[in-house]
């Protein structure tokens, strides 16, 4: 609350977002994660605010302004609230692999097609074939499996968000 009112006072934007289970090594629990109607909860008892919506349609913060007129904050709900349906986000890594989700085991590797020295149009038709292909939808299904009780973190080796940027 420290950090909202220094938001408040200073004209910055606030944003939060559930702890997620990105890579391997952050030891993550359903336990341990603050849920985005918990953080609202907080936030509004102390600042009230309205909601406001999400600036555009797959931007992943539902963003929501003060009463009395100081601003607004931002809270990614990434676990209880998912948004893969609406998700435009690709990743290309330093090592030249193109990502398609957060939670991905590997990448496609962009870099070898670059160094085949293909043109511009081969590789517009390639990522956009890498694109449509895309099934994607890890957080959807792990909150389906919350939901249902059964949800375990996959045991399945994800790239290091290190190595995705955010
Ligand atoms: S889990 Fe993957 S598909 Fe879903 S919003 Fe995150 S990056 Fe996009």
């Amino acid at each position: 609350m420290d950090l909202v009112g220094f938001a408040r006072d200073n004209g910055f934007e606030m944003r939060f977002i559930e702890y997620m289970d990105v890579g391997n090594a952050n030891a993550w629990s359903l336990e341990k994660t603050v849920t985005k109607k918990e953080i609202l909860e907080k936030v509004h008892a102390r600042f009230p605010v309205r909601e406001v919506g999400r600036a555009h349609g797959s931007a992943p913060a539902v963003d929501y302004e003060f009463l009395d007129g100081a601003g607004e904050i931002g809270i990614i709900g990434s676990v209880t609230e998912p948004f893969c349906s609406s998700c435009t986000r690709i990743r290309l890594t330093a090592d030249g692999k193109l990502v398609t989700c957060l939670f991905a085991e590997s990448g496609f590797d962009i870099k070898r097609l670059l160094r085949s020295a293909a043109s511009d149009e081969e590789l517009r038709e390639q990522i956009g074939k890498i694109w449509v292909g895309r099934t994607d939808r890890y957080s959807d299904i792990r909150w389906q499996q919350v939901q249902a009780g059964g949800y375990q973190p996959r045991d399945h080796k994800k790239i290091e968000m290190i190595t995705l940027g955010g």
